[in-house]
């Protein structure tokens, strides 16, 4: 089955050779781009998806989310919102919930938030574990998952159980919980911060999980300037996520290694906390990715074009490349290829928006701007309104 999408005014493919393009087409065979060009050139093809002169951009790829949990801290965010500080101990309050919860129950509250991300245009997401830390809540939890995506990630040390040893329970995320985990998780990650795991009980879970199979990527400078990303280049980890608190020597290795810094605007939104700044890594050199952390405590949103408008609005990136960010650096920061542009070649996952122009996703902020959604080649969301 071959898809043509039609009459795209402006093309934003977040791809070097075909930049953003203006009056073309695409077709899709299958789940694969196998053309872009001019719309007049177009050649025929079994659908026909009409974008009416409308913006095309990638499927967003979120690269960072936890999505296996139960429960909600609304009262939590609105005592913060009141004056309290942000410490990361409510995570204590998502595993105990968590752990209650039944498997269906899990299960709805992901499918309910990959769906409202899918509406959205996010094409591609990561999620995570970590809400369980016993080894059959851990192992649960990427099995859910799974369902759900190829980019389950292993986040049994996201932070240390109530009651228990931090040595002791880093032991366990090395030992027998990895070994649960593992068949069901692609990465692992570590909340490498002060509170939660300092840099060597990280290096030992991170270096235990890659002796596993796992790829890397690190939870790194959130709340302080501590070991994380430094750690996150030496062990060639695909991502160091969040980047708040860098020091220059952080800011140098993440410039001349092939560790994509991750940052998380939504998580400084939703805690008051200052933005990571974006332009120093962007002229140091480094390759920047933009993903929501959508979690129920210091992030609870699945919009990657709100996170843009942050960082456009808040972190001074362009609104190119604020998108560039949420989509090839995204796919970057998975170490993807087939995703995350709009290329020859390339997976068919991509959004039409009710706008004329990318530069909408920043300009109009709050404001729902997908029309369409097309992943692996088959329209998966179309609003019929307007
Ligand atoms: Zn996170």
């Amino acid at each position: 089955m071959s898809l043509l999408i039609a009459n795209i005014g402006e093309l934003f493919t977040a791809d070097p050779e075909n930049g953003v393009m203006f009056d073309a087409a695409i077709v899709a065979d299958g789940d694969r781009i196998v053309w872009i060009g001019l719309n007049a050139d177009a050649p025929p093809a079994d659908e026909r998806l009409d974008a009416g002169g409308r913006a095309v951009i990638p499927g967003f790829v979120d690269s960072h989310a936890h999505l296996v949990f139960a429960g909600d801290r609304h009262a939590e965010f609105a005592a913060r919102m009141s004056g309290e500080p942000y410490t990361g101990g409510g995570i204590r309050t998502t595993v105990a919930a968590t752990r209650m919860a039944g498997d269906e129950a899990l299960r709805a509250n992901a499918a309910r938030l990959t769906e409202e991300m899918l509406r959205q245009g996010t094409t591609t997401v990561e999620i995570k574990s970590g809400y369980g830390l016993t080894v059959e809540d851990e192992a649960r939890s990427l099995r859910i998952a799974e369902e759900f995506t190829a980019e389950t990630t292993y986040l049994g040390a996201h932070t240390v159980p109530a009651g228990a040893d931090s040595d002791e329970y880093t032991a366990l995320a090395c030992g027998a919980m990895l070994e649960a985990c593992a068949p069901h998780a692609k990465w692992a990650d570590v909340f490498c911060e002060r509170g939660a795991f300092d840099g060597d009980q990280a290096r030992a879970v991170l270096t235990a999980s890659a002796n596993a199979g796992l790829a890397l990527r690190v939870h790194a400078n959130q709340l302080t300037a501590g070991p994380g990303v430094r750690l996150a280049v030496e062990l060639g980890a695909a991502s160091a996520d969040h980047c708040t608190h860098l020091t220059d020597a952080d800011v140098d290795a993440l410039a001349s290694g092939d560790t994509v810094a991750t940052l998380l605007p939504g998580a400084e939104f939703s805690t008051r906390s200052p933005y990571p700044d974006a332009r120093r890594l962007i002229e140091a050199g480094a390759t920047v990715a933009l993903a929501t952390d959508c979690n129920p405590g210091s992030s609870f949103t699945s919009s990657m074009a709100f996170c843009i408008a942050l960082a456009v609005r808040e972190m001074h990136m362009t609104p190119t490349e604020a998108l560039t960010a949420a989509t090839a650096g995204g796919a970057h920061a998975l170490r993807r290829t087939d995703i995350g542009r709009i290329a020859v070649g390339a997976r068919a996952d991509l959004a039409v928006l009710d706008a004329p122009s990318h530069v909408h996703l920043a300009y109009r902020p709050g404001t729902p701007l997908v029309k369409a959604v097309v992943q692996d080649g088959t329209t998966v969301h179309l609003t019929t309104a307007r």
